[in-house]
């Protein structure tokens, strides 16, 4: 099998994969860095400054494939999930005592989630990685699907009877295969980074929704891998901050305007807001593919379904497709192997089953984002008080919580 495209989704595709027996050869078109296991200062400058809420969901499947205990020791808890709108009286909480529940999942550094992924694909017999490598071409007949690859300055043919592109939002693979989009343009970009307050963040995440859209505080780790990071004392908090596409250069270049931002938000909720790290900035648009599956190709990942962040709903519905698809071709392996023959894991029909069984949570996690987006945007008034009551009510009906808190961890689908 030939996967294109090596970003969280890709590797972890790869690893499930391996995890079932199965083989694949990895093309990724970036330069990946030499990592030592032990050295985990590479961690900072690997990928980017984004940080990623993994759903219990996410967090059972690397349990699954044993990757989760190299992965824990900077993973924070959520415990607790206030949820408010700027300057209205609606506050709802979620609590994983009164959910009975371990956690509302664990935040992650994509530097260190990345880092872990690259260290144990490259660690895996079952996984043969090109990277520096660029998929140009992409063609299949009746037995096989052909990848050409450029690689310093060498060109070759990978042929497999499955190509799976998880080659990110403007994937080259889905243009390749003629797979058209449908796209919006949400006119915002997510500046996303770490922060430091003076309060410890107890493991509370904060979303406080805003005209502009909204903006989230989670616990994180201290960085430093040692324990320590479980207590309650840590003070570094992720970001995850919307504004108009256009104004993002001032939040990104000046600290103390971005600091002063986060105070007026989030009040003293956070405490006090101390100190900022480095920023990235992320242009948002939904990008969906009109079809996943053509001949012997899928798209996965961001290539499939681009989604807002505002739920950190996006890596985690990704992570749960490459989990089925494995599960399922694995599952073929065994009984062609039981019948004594070799099977097709590119088999089209097989594959079709294979989409038509994640409609039904893609389709949800889309609609729950854009209910979301769309609600806590308008700036209609009597949306405005909508809202509050929304969160009101959201806090007293029993129910209702359960409800919310099993979908945002990933374990209702
Ligand atoms: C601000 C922000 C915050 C987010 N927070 C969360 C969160 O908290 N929780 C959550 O679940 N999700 C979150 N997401 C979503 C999540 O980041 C994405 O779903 C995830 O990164 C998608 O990974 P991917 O591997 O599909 O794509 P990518 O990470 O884009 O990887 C694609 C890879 O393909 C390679 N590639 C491209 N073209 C080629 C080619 N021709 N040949 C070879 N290789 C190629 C690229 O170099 C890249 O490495 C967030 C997104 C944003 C923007």
């Amino acid at each position: 099998m030939v996967i294109i495209g090596g970003g969280h989704v890709g590797l972890s595709f790869a690893l499930l994969l391996a995890h079932h027996g199965i083989d694949s050869v990895l093309v990724e078109q970036s330069v990946y860095p030499t990592i030592s296991p032990d050295d985990d200062t590479a961690r900072t400058q690997y990928l980017d400054s984004r940080n990623t809420a993994l759903s219990r969901r996410t967090v059972q499947i690397y349990e699954r494939i044993g990757l989760w205990q190299s992965l824990q020791s900077h993973a924070c808890r959520i415990d607790s999930v206030h949820i408010s709108e700027l300057g209205s009286f609606g506050r709802a909480v979620l609590d994983k005592k009164a959910e009975g529940v371990e956690s509302f999942g664990q935040v992650m550094e994509n530097a260190w989630l990345g880092r872990q992924l690259l260290l144990a694909a490259k660690a895996n017999a079952h996984i043969t990685l090109h990277d520096d490598a660029k998929v140009v071409n992409i063609t299949q007949d009746a037995t096989s699907a052909s990848v050409s690859v450029e690689q310093a300055g060498r060109a070759f043919v990978l042929s497999a009877p499955l190509v799976v592109a998880c080659d990110g939002s403007q994937s080259p693979s889905r243009a390749l295969l003629g797979i058209g989009t449908s796209t919006h343009d949400y006119n915002q970009v997510g500046i996303v980074g770490v922060v430091q307050t003076d309060k410890p963040h107890q493991h509370i995440g904060i979303e406080k929704f805003s005209e502009v859209g909204p903006l989230a505080v989670l616990p994180l780790t201290d960085g430093r891998g040692d324990g320590a990071d479980d207590s309650t004392a840590g003070f570094r908090r992720s970001v995850v901050f919307i504004c108009p596409k256009g104004e993002e250069a001032r939040y990104l270049q000046d600290d103390e305007f971005f600091l002063a931002t986060l105070q007026q938000v989030f009040g003293d909720d956070a405490g006090r807001f101390v100190q900022a790290g480095r920023r990235g900035a992320y242009p948002l648009t939904k990008i969906l593919a009109d079809r996943q599956v053509v001949g012997r190709c899928v798209v996965m990942g961001n290539a499939a379904h681009t989604l807002h962040p505002v739920a950190g709903q996006g890596f985690n519905l990704c992570l749960r497709d490459a989990d089925t698809l494995a599960a399922m071709l694995a599952h073929e392996k065994r009984q062609a192997q039981a019948a004594g023959k070799t099977a097709d894991l590119g088999d089209y029909q097989k594959l079709r089953a294979y989409e038509q069984a994640r409609q039904k949570d893609q389709q949800r996690v889309i609609k729950f984002c854009d209910t979301v987006v769309g609600s806590f945007t308008s700036k209609n008034p009597v949306m405005k008080f909508a809202r509050n009551v929304g969160l009101i009510a959201f806090d007293k009906i029993p129910g209702i919580k359960p409800m919310v808190a099993a979908y945002a961890m990933g374990l209702k689908s």
